[in-house]
């Protein structure tokens, strides 16, 4: 018998030939306790040929009492790993049950267990105030005083920031002082954010209605198997979807709703739930162990059959499956960016093949590789019959200094004045936020990434985004002695403080990495938006996702063109979606409504036509565009990177990755290697390889990488291989 062992040595990735015990029932995709070496490790039975090599064969220990892995995802799995490029174990625990990675553990009865932990390790535990600290020591206060009031924040933080240490924490929550929770926004809050779910409509639009009698028929005829629903924002996706999830369960089957980030579509989540209660399961790579057990339990035995969750739910165990939503199929995460690189929407592509089941892709904003593959079903206009609204694009060289431009400053005074909402964007990328001498040009950069240092209060420091090395402001220049440092503060935190002072009256809610290092926050963040009154919502990428927020009048995309000056050729995509996207969050509930466009080259391609909110025009001219250059999808990257400490080295594996693949017979073109910034002191060459294959440039990849390996192994270079890069 082979068996998988999940292990994450190089030399074990490979099937290996173990021994069963008499009368030990063992079917393909059972876990087993390997022995290896004194340790018994976890192992998936991924074969039941006779062994194949001579010396002296080991016999497994037992089996785990678990369930086996379906064949489906067993496949699966493999299917990832050989897409995309990746070793076994880590895409097998992709589809086991959880608990695998965990220790076994030996029943007094003789079964093989595995340990789930009840409580989730420091990082993943968010803690909020309960009480009031009455009862709390002088030392508690203090610590209790670091904790936001109203908000969650990570138990991590909180350890550090009240130089406090977890046992410390966990005493408090037993005390009652404090709630200790996975930070998870479970289903029991997300009903709690206050966001209404909407009624159940009367009678779907006739867009709608065309769009649920496509998807009803591809469903019943298993043709095709994948649809775009392109829908411009509030034309009723996710009414089609519940249609399309009613229809799949009454045939018996189950589905998978994919979206980008589970605590940003709170809404989704609360509309499935209220539309076909129990069935429905969250899932996501966050859980705790034992979340996951009761939902994959759940699955198994049948009592759910819609799961909902971000890119990992694409794996979920979910029986006789009949239909896979990928929700803004647009965004970016879907890919994930360490090993296995999967892409969720290529992989529901093939699980959705391989199980005869229909896999449906929605947004307003298609990519241009799914525009040019899918048949497309259009809803076209708003569900409410309100109109899309008027984006105004401002040119930032006609405006004075500061972040906000005039026509923004008078549109969120108006909101003000009537009790509106608005949502800015602050495209980060490209965006000065250092600290730069006026005088010498001195900019403060970050000593081992080559990346300016980041300007943040509270407390004034400068910080690296990359590497997380913190300074101290300085007061003058270090190189030339001025004390006019300029600094930048452009940032979220910059824009805060801006706008503080153009709309007083306005609560200002910041959505970033920095201010939700913890995913439960996110949600606690929206409903503090969604309360009744004026408020900002400002942010990076992320405000443009929040699914649905109520009553915005004004919003914003600022430095909507800093992607624009960004070598990647997904830049004109991304520039565009986010001007689109961020105009869809404006005037969803009919109100009237101003979209601002900030822009320092109002003319480029990708402003323009998104603030017509020109799709097809777009994505006509962006896959003209791509067949020229022979870009996806008119061809197939695999992007290589070479990183490591010793820069020579890092040049020299380079250079021997190019002479690799030119060596080869394969029919690639390879470009680079090109520099990138160095990152934690880590110099980095990046390669590209196209193909009109995958297969093709994925091979070629490959064998360069398997002839550099000696000289990056000598040189302590890491190679990083990613199929179908998102990032170029
Ligand atoms: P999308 O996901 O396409 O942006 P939603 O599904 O969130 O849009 O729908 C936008 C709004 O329109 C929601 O408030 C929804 O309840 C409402 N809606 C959807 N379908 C209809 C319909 N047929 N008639 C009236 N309102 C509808
Ligand atoms: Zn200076
Ligand atoms: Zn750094």
């Amino acid at each position: 018998m082979q068996v998988r062992l999940l292990v994450d040595t190089r030399a074990l990735d490979r099937p290996l030939d173990y021994l069963v015990p008499d009368g030990l029932d063992v079917p393909l995709g059972a876990l087993v306790a390997c022995p290896l070496g004194r340790r018994r490790v976890v192992g998936v039975v991924v074969g039941d040929d006779p062994a194949t090599h001579t010396g002296r064969l080991v016999a497994v220990a037992g089996r785990v009492a678990t369930a086996a892995i379906p064949d489906e995802l067993r496949e699966l799995a493999f299917w990832v790993a050989r897409y995309y490029a990746a070793p076994v174990a880590p895409c097998l625990r992709l589809v086991v049950p959880p608990g695998a990675e965990g220790a076994l553990r030996r029943s007094a009865d003789g079964t093989w267990r595995l340990t789930v932990p009840a409580r989730g390790p420091a990082a993943r535990l968010v803690v909020r105030r309960i009480a009031d600290a009455a009862r709390a020591t002088a030392r508690q206060q203090e610590i209790l005083a670091a904790v936001p009031e109203g908000r969650a924040i990570p138990a991590a933080a909180l350890v550090r920031d009240a130089a406090t240490t977890m046992p410390t924490l966990r005493r408090m929550a037993d005390a009652g002082l404090i709630a200790l929770d996975a930070e998870l926004p479970v289903a029991g809050d997300v009903h709690g954010l206050g966001m209404p779910v909407p009624p159940v409509p009367a009678r779907l639009t006739a867009d709608q209605a065309t769009a649920v009698a496509r998807i009803g028929a591809a469903l019943e005829g298993g043709e095709p198997p994948a649809l775009l629903l392109h829908g411009v924002t509030g034309s009723g996706k996710t009414e089609v979807y519940l249609r399309a999830l009613d229809a799949v369960r009454a045939k018996g089957r189950g589905a998978i709703v994919l979206v980008p980030e589970i605590s940003l579509t709170p809404q989704l989540l609360s509309r499935l739930r209220a539309r076909l209660g129990p069935a429905v399961e969250v899932w996501h790579s966050n859980m705790t162990p034992s979340e996951r057990a009761r939902a994959d339990a759940r699955l198994r035995d049948g009592d759910a059959d819609v799961v909902v969750g971000a890119r990992s739910a694409v794996f979920a165990p979910v029986r006789n499956l009949g239909l896979i939503v990928v929700d803004e199929e647009h965004d970016a995460s879907y890919k994930q960016d360490s090993v296995p690189r999967y892409d969720a929407r290529q992989v529901a592509f093939r699980r959705g093949r391989a199980a005869g089941a229909l896999v449906v892709y929605g947004t307003a904003t298609p990519r241009p590789e799914t525009w040019h593959a899918l048949e497309r079903v259009t809803l076209r206009t708003r569900a409410d019959g309100s109109q899309p609204p008027a984006v105004r694009v401002v040119d930032m060289r006609t405006q004075g200094p500061g972040p906000v431009s005039a026509p923004l400053a008078r549109a969120l005074r108006d909101a003000a004045d009537q009790g509106n909402k608005a949502v800015i964007l602050l495209n980060r990328r490209g965006f000065a936020l250092m600290a730069l001498c006026r005088a010498c040009g001195w900019l403060a950069r970050c000593p081992s990434c080559d990346v300016a240092l980041v300007h943040h209060r509270d407390p004034a420091r400068l910080a690296c985004h990359h590497c997380g090395y913190e300074r101290p402001v300085p007061t003058v220049c270090p190189s030339c002695g001025a004390s006019e440092i300029l600094r930048g503060g452009l940032g979220t935190q910059g824009l805060e403080q801006a706008l503080a002072k153009i709309v007083p009256g306005m609560r200002l809610v910041r959505l970033d990495a920095s201010s939700t290092a913890a995913r439960g926050s996110v949600a606690d963040l929206l409903a503090e938006f969604a309360r009744p009154g004026p408020a900002v919502l400002l942010g990076t990428q992320m405000v443009a996702k929040g699914h649905d927020l109520p009553e915005v009048t004004v919003a914003a995309v600022l430095d909507a063109d800093a992607g624009l000056r960004h070598a990647d050729f997904r830049a004109e995509e991304r520039a565009f979606d986010l001007i689109v996207q961020t105009a869809g969050r404006a005037g969803r509930r009919g109100e009237s409504s101003t979209v601002i466009v900030q822009a320092w080259e109002p003319g480029a391609r990708a402003v323009r036509l998104g603030a017509d909110l020109a799709v097809p025009t777009f994505l006509d001219g962006e896959l003209a565009r791509r067949r020229d250059y022979l870009m996806p999808p008119f061809g197939h990257l695999v992007r290589v990177v070479a990183e490591g400490h010793d820069r020579d080295a890092v040049i020299a594996v380079g250079r021997e990755l190019v002479d690799g693949m030119a060596t080869g017979a394969w029919p690639v073109t390879v470009l680079g290697p090109a520099p990138l910034h160095r990152v934690r002191g880590r110099t980095r060459r990046a390669l590209l390889v196209r193909g009109d294959r995958i297969a093709d440039a994925r091979s070629a990849a490959l064998a360069a990488v398997t002839a550099a390996r000696p000289s990056a192994t000598a040189g302590d270079v890491r190679i990083v291989v990613d199929v179908d890069p998102q990032t170029t």
